[in-house]
């Protein structure tokens, strides 16, 4: 059965939602049983996003499978529900590297090696799927940045290419642009998209479905308007207007016919989508009955998309219990034992993610103290968890300098270190321990109720652990081991039983949640901080 293909382009400006667009319909194609599978392709140099600073790209989504991929992906996952995997995100740098590679081995039989046929046969070969399924799957793959970049053309190249050899009744181009609103003239504007899709043509592509991001509806006649000068059928020009709710676009994109057309384009059937569950969600998304205020406690809150899955897991899991939650962003740079009080006063839960480098520790361990002396339920992850029991050594063991040698190579108690597998790897990129491991909770443990089962799998992303040195210590003294591998090895959740909700995890949960499946942890932490006086 032939895999259809429907590739997103962004144009205009950057930052439209491609990644939305793709996943809403990602999700009304799954609603009506199609097999949907997504793929990023990113034009630029890195081979992926794992070293690039959070406040330029956002946060690293890790899946599974221990890539470091584009935040578009988590994404996909949340809207489609299906795991992604290493081939999943593909870069420039990916591409030539493989080039490069094939290249050094002589495989390229004394030629040339050029953009074209070389690199876009290279990015093709990433777009072909396996043609064997019994199942109609469609592939959904956006490519990154906006048309008319320098570093774009290759990919659009390569898809007008792929276009031609696999035919256009299984392979459609839906582009996202702005209609931008003047406010003088109080006009929507279409000549942005026209010179836009202008753009594509004079690369020999034609869009076939045009989402337009807007603040107005667009009526007819601009529908018309766009519709004429772009080569679109007028029913294919689709508004995509500011959400209440992110996981409501689907139900605006299906109120506008998006997956009809697209399935008219690919010569598919399109039965009646089930979307009674996401319909549901997004009711009780609507209307709350709770509200709460949670802190997270972090060094990148300037730039909210460097912590987009935790976010997205706290939505979840205050939709899980009918809660609206408000994150309160801390810097932890700010916070010290003399503002503690002021800073995080007055909220319900406290949540501490992960992260790299020494900058705002101190504030992240301040803010864990407060949570764990006032009883206020805390969660932390990752590098949250490493900087609990960094907290737990200096003020409940009195160990005054404990610390972890990420961020002091001397101290004389190194709660957490390196890990043996990690120990002299120089190279930072995808070098950490990446994806999913599993994990056996203990007996008895607040974590075990929470997933109700013993054995869970998480997703990873770092280079530290628990020094196992300080096991029988930390246990001795209240702190309950909750979590280790299936070899007992490593350390991989911990808690404090006599605390209403204190508990911290290795792992990167919020890489699993979904928006109507909250993860148990995340479920458990707003329910415990609910508890702690949210309001009816
Ligand atoms: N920096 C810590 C480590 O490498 C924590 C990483 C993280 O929070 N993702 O182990």
């Amino acid at each position: 059965m032939p895999v259809k293909y429907v590739f997103v382009t962004g144009g205009v400006v950057s930052g439209l939602g491609k990644g939305i667009t793709a996943a809403s319909l990602g999700r009304l194609l799954k609603a009506r049983g199609y097999h949907v599978t997504s793929q990023k392709f990113d034009p630029y140099i890195n081979i992926d996003p794992g070293t690039m600073n959070p406040i330029q790209h956002g946060e690293v989504f890790v899946t599974d499978d221990g890539a470091e991929t584009d935040l578009d992906l988590g994404h996909y996952e949340r809207f489609i529900d299906e795991g992604l995997n290493k081939k999943s995100n593909v870069t420039t740098g990916k591409v030539y590297w493989n080039i490069l590679q094939k290249e050094r081995r002589g495989d390229y039989g004394g030629n040339t090696v050029q953009v074209i046929p070389h690199v876009t046969n290279e990015i093709k070969s990433r777009f072909y799927r396996n043609e064997e399924a019994t199942e109609q799957e469609v592939a959904i793959i956006e490519i990154g940045g906006t048309v008319g970049d320098i570093e774009s053309q290759p990919f659009l190249e390569a898809l007008r290419q792929f276009q031609h050899e696999v035919g256009h009744e299984n392979c459609i181009l839906i582009h996202v642009t702005l209609i931008p609103y003047l406010k003088s003239s109080g006009e929507l504007k279409t000549k942005p998209t026209q010179a836009s899709v202008k753009d594509l043509q004079g690369m020999g592509i034609q869009p076939d479905i045009l989402v337009c991001r807007s603040d107005y509806p667009l009526d007819d006649g601009i529908k018309r308007k766009i519709a004429q000068f772009c080569n679109v059928e007028k029913e294919r020009v689709i508004q995509n207007l500011d959400a209440e709710v992110l996981y409501e676009v689907p139900l605006m994109m299906e109120n506008e016919h998006l997956a009809h057309e697209a399935c008219a384009c690919l010569h598919l059937p399109c039965p009646e989508p089930d979307l009674s569950e996401w319909r549901k969600m997004i009711d009780n998304w609507k209307h709350p009955k709770h509200k709460i205020e949670v802190a997270l406690v972090g060094k990148y809150v300037s730039l909210h998309d460097a912590y987009i899955s935790v976010v997205e897991s706290l939505e979840h899991a205050g939709v899980a219990n009918s809660a609206d939650v408000t994150i309160r962003w801390v810097d932890s740079e700010r916070v010290s034992s003399y503002n503690v009080d002021e800073m995080l006063g007055g909220v319900q839960g406290i949540i501490v993610p992960g992260g790299f480098g020494d900058r705002g520790i101190e504030g992240m361990i301040c803010s864990i103290q407060y949570a764990r002396e006032h009883k206020i339920p805390y969660l932390g992850l990752c590098l949250g968890m490493q900087l609990t029991i960094v907290e737990f050594a200096r003020n409940v063991l009195g160990y005054a300098d404990a610390h972890s040698k990420e961020f002091n190579e001397n101290t004389e108690h190194p709660m957490i270190h390196i890990m043996a597998d990690q120990d002299g790897v120089t190279n930072i990129g995808g070098t950490l321990r990446l994806g999913s491991y599993p994990c056996v909770l203990a007996d008895g443990s607040k974590a075990e109720e929470l997933y109700g089962t013993k054995e869970i799998s998480e997703r990873h992303r770092h280079r530290y652990e628990v020094n196992n040195k300080y096991r029988d210590v930390l246990q001795e003294n209240g702190m309950m081991l909750s979590g280790c591998s299936p070899d007992g090895r490593i350390v991989e959740m911990i808690e404090i039983p006599s605390h209403p909700f204190f508990l911290a995890t290795q792992a990167h949960p919020e890489f699993k949640s979904r928006p109507n499946k909250a993860h148990p942890l995340f479920r458990g932490f707003i329910e415990a901080s609910l508890k702690n006086g949210g309001m009816i």
